[in-house]
């Protein structure tokens, strides 16, 4: 339906509008959420209000791995209870979510927040890949793992850092094929991330 035909005030339509800018929110979902958040209590609109402003004033990035933190170096970077030898590396924060959520890799993290797109003008110094050199120049990381999403781009970046990674002597290696092309990490199940990290192959 074209939003301009909703019978409603300025501010429902501001708030549909603002809803609908958001991933996976169609106009309908849109239209659903604002009459929802309309019914809703102060209380609880506020906690939300409250919640979305928080996460952009409280988080940044962690100075070392890029994660989303609250406290810089992130609780991973900080971490003596994980391997520091191993660097796994992927395109967005919520990559990590569904990594760790397998409990099966204890290793370090860095997000490139993005991936190398020649059609859509991202080239290598648009994500963070100079970053990723600097922290392998003291020589202590013996494996990077790479999990940038089985696509197109996420194949292109991971092919191009073998070849920036590779000439230093570090093992390279990459999630197993299981993962269905196409698809993004953070969407794959426990069952199938747990399978290609175990299954990790020499890239
Ligand atoms: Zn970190």
């Amino acid at each position: 339906m074209d939003q301009d035909l909703i019978p409603t005030t300025e501010t429902i339509r501001k708030l549909i509008q603002e809803l609908n800018k958001l991933p996976g929110v169609g106009p309908k979902s849109a239209q659903r959420l604002a009459y929802y958040l309309l019914r809703a209590s102060e209380d609880q609109t506020r906690l939300l209000a409250e919640a979305i402003l928080s996460v952009k004033q409280k988080t940044r990035l962690c100075s070392i791995c890029f994660n989303v933190t609250e406290s810089d170096p992130c609780s991973i970077c900080c971490s003596d209870q994980r391997n520091r030898d191993k660097i796994c590396i992927v395109e967005q924060p919520q990559d990590i979510l569904a990594l760790e959520h397998t409990r099966i890799y204890n290793g370090l993290y860095h997000v490139l927040h993005g991936a190398i797109s020649p059609t859509e003008g991202v080239g290598a110094d648009n994500v963070r890949i100079q970053e990723l050199m600097n922290r392998l120049q003291d020589g202590s990381v013996i494996e990077i793992i790479m999990a940038t999403n089985p696509n197109l781009e996420g194949e292109q970046t991971a092919l191009y850092l073998n070849g920036l990674i590779s000439p230093l002597g570090i093992r390279v290696t990459r999630l197993a094929r299981g993962l269905p092309f196409g698809t993004e990490l953070e969407y794959a199940d426990d069952v199938t991330l747990t399978r290609a990290i175990e299954g990790r192959q020499e890239f």
